[in-house]
């Protein structure tokens, strides 16, 4: 494959960009304070030919288990910061790359400004010798920069991660990678591009969030990655899929499969695809709330299978870090809690249900849906 001329950035033991070889990323879906677990984890992704594995970390108790977890192996780690950056020192030193999202620098230490915090994450990443990666999202691009660029959140998420780039150039740290990802392939695959086309130097990492169950999320990671790998776009890749943990390794495959087929011609064909029913679905990770959320995300493609015809998206989320934003345009959200799971009619929460009794809620206002918009 002909690449993009990115610079080389060290990630432990990885080198990202600079020609090396595409570098398969995953992440554990285990209790980060399961040791045992998260370490069997991470060997699990590692021996299926992951290069770098991430964890979830979101306080001091996940980063005492995180110490030992480092303790046990020797696989190249990352972490990403959800809205509390200042864990990053606690981190640090137990993992090679810390991911930041630039959406979510403004939730705390209001008084500060962006640069001085992006100043502050590079000097831990400094201190510990270890690299970065600004991670935006179409979902949550920083407030000021929607601000800046009304109705055009395209242009803001762009500008946004640019910004972050020169602020860290500025400080004379290059060692970084960028991410752009959306739940959409198509939302993936301008960003990219356009951020390349800007920054034909950084090293890129590709995903689209939330891609869901298997086949269909692999299909909508494929749609996204084909075309920028197959024109030279793409340093790391992860196919985000919703799995049981027995089978998290697949995410891995399906990824490799995906580099070996995108180098040798081989291009899927889904003229159909996203023109019906879309379910998205969180990957899951140490933060989800019940341990049924894999089982959910199964039984609610399976109840509504028969509206297959229908042009309408369902998001299923795993947790409350980003279940209430990320459900927000779906036309129908279920978010998990750890007792009960919440329901949402785009922004409208329609109430809290059970486990149990969620999914015929679920149909009821499916088919309300459905009869909606046969009669308009
Ligand atoms: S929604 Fe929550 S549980 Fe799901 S991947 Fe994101 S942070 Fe993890």
């Amino acid at each position: 494959m002909e690449r993009m001329p990115t610079r080389a950035v060290r990630i432990g033991r990885v080198q990202v960009g600079g020609g090396a070889p595409v570098v398969v990323q995953s992440m554990c879906a285990t209790k980060t304070t399961d040791i045992d677990a998260t370490v069997a984890q991470v060997h699990q992704l590692a021996a299926a030919g992951a290069g770098i594995v991430r964890i979830a970390v979101d306080n001091p108790k996940e980063a005492a288990a995180l110490k030992e977890i480092r303790a046990q192996t020797t696989v190249t780690l990352s972490v990403d910061l959800q809205e509390n950056y200042k864990i990053a020192p606690l981190v640090a030193p137990y993992v090679d790359k810390i991911r930041y999202n630039p959406g979510h620098l403004h939730h705390i230490e209001k008084s500060k400004t962006i640069p001085q915090k992006v100043a502050w994450l590079v000097q831990v990443a400094r201190d510990h010798d270890i690299a970065l990666r600004i991670g935006v999202n179409c979902g949550s691009v920083a407030p000021a920069f929607l601000e800046k660029y009304p109705g055009d959140a395209m242009e803001a998420l762009i500008q946004s991660t640019l910004y972050h780039c020169q602020l860290m150039e500025d400080l004379g740290f290059d060692r970084f990678v960028v991410s752009l990802k959306d739940s959409d392939p198509a939302k993936v695959v301008a960003a990219n591009r356009r951020f390349a086309q800007a920054r034909p130097d950084v090293p890129l990492h590709l995903g689209v969030t939330e891609a869901g169950l298997p086949p269909d999320g692999i299909i909508k990671s494929r749609l996204a990655f084909e075309p920028l790998l197959a024109s030279g776009i793409g340093d790391t890749i992860r196919v985000s899929l919703t799995l049981p943990n027995e089978r998290k390794h697949e995410e891995v495959l399906a990824g490799l499969q995906i580099l070996a087929d995108v180098q040798q011609g081989r291009f899927i064909s889904v003229p159909d695809f996203g023109t019906g029913l879309n379910i998205i679905a969180c990957p899951s990770c140490s933060r989800v709330e019940n341990e049924k959320f894999v089982e959910l995300a199964q039984e609610v493609k399976a109840l509504t299978a028969y509206a297959r015809e229908h042009r309408i998206t369902i998001a299923v989320m795993g947790c409350r870090v980003n279940g209430p934003g990320e459900t927000n345009d779906a036309d129908l959200g279920l978010w998990c809690g750890p007792t009960t799971v919440n329901l949402k009619r785009k922004s409208t929460k329609i109430g809290s249900f059970s486990y149990d009794t969620v999914l015929p809620r679920l149909k009821e206002e499916l088919d309300r849906l459905i009869a909606e918009r046969t009669r308009a």
